[in-house]
C-alpha cells in the first residue's frame, strides 16, 4: 500500500477497541501485532483528509495561517496567525503593518472559510472589483496600522461586512464571525495537527473511544 502524504490525508482504523490513526494503511495492529484482515466493515480504514487547503485554489475564501510557517511545520498552538481574502483567482490580499498585499504564493496551507456560493453569479462578477476598490482606501495605508485594533483581521473583516452590506444583509462582528465560522473549523485543524505530530514521531496514533464529532461536515458556509 502507497504510503499517504500526511499532509493531504490520513488514515484511520479501528482495532483493539481503539481508534487508530496512521499515514498508511498497516498490515499489522501497531497495538496487537494482529494482522489487519478488515473482515468487517467497521474496521475497514477511513481516510481522513486534511482540513487545511491550498489558499491559492480558493475562491471569494476568507484564509487563516500562522504568521511565520505553517501549520504542520512550526506551529505550536499560540503563534501569531495572520488572514487573508482571496479573489477569484487564488490571489490572497491581506494587510500587515507594511500595507495591503496581493501574495500570489505563500498561502499553500491554509483553513478557509468560503464566503460565496458557488451560484451567487452576480457577486462572484463583482468581486475582485470590490475588493481591489475595497484595498485601495486610505484606511489601510501602512501607518494606519495597529497591532490589536486595525490588522489582518479588521481588514478581512471589514471587507466581509461591505459586501454583506451591498447585499441588504446583517454584518458580523469579530466575535461573531470567529465563532461562527472560525472556530469549527481551527478545532478540527488543532486534532489533526495533534494527531499529525504523533505519527511523526511514533509512526501511529491510537485514542480510546473518540468523541463522534462532525467528522464529515465541513461546516457551514458564510452567505454574503
Ligand atoms: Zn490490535
Amino acid at each position: 500500500m502507497q504510503p499517504l502524504d500526511p499532509e493531504r490525508g490520513l488514515i484511520k482504523i479501528s482495532h483493539c477497541n481503539r481508534d487508530i490513526f496512521a499515514s498508511f494503511v498497516p498490515q499489522f495492529c501497531p497495538l496487537c501485532g494482529q494482522s489487519l484482515a478488515y473482515r468487517r466493515l467497521e474496521e475497514a480504514p477511513v481516510s481522513i483528509p486534511s482540513p487545511f487547503v491550498n489558499g491559492h485554489r480558493e475562491r471569494c475564501s476568507f484564509l487563516l495561517k500562522p504568521t511565520a510557517g505553517t501549520f504542520l511545520r512550526g506551529y505550536d498552538g499560540n503563534s501569531d496567525l495572520h488572514v487573508g481574502v482571496t479573489n477569484t483567482n487564488g490571489l490572497v490580499y491581506n494587510y500587515n503593518e507594511t500595507g495591503v498585499h496581493k501574495a500570489e504564493y505563500g498561502w499553500e496551507e491554509c483553513v478557509s472559510v468560503p464566503l460565496v456560493q458557488p451560484d451567487m453569479y452576480d457577486l462572484l462578477s463583482q468581486w475582485d472589483l470590490y475588493l481591489k476598490q475595497f484595498s485601495a482606501a486610505d484606511i489601510w495605508l501602512p501607518h494606519r496600522y495597529e497591532e490589536h485594533h486595525h490588522n489582518c483581521y479588521t481588514y478581512a473583516l471589514t471587507f466581509i461586512n461591505c459586501v454583506l452590506n451591498a447585499q441588504k444583509k446583517q454584518q458580523m462582528n469579530k466575535s461573531e464571525f470567529t465563532e461562527r465560522f472560525v472556530i469549527p473549523r481551527t478545532r478540527k485543524a488543532s486534532k489533526y495537527i495533534t494527531i499529525y505530530k504523533e505519527i511523526c514521531k511514533s509512526g501511529f496514533y491510537a485514542v480510546d473511544h473518540p468523541e463522534q464529532d462532525s467528522q464529515t461536515s465541513p461546516g457551514s458556509h458564510v452567505t454574503l
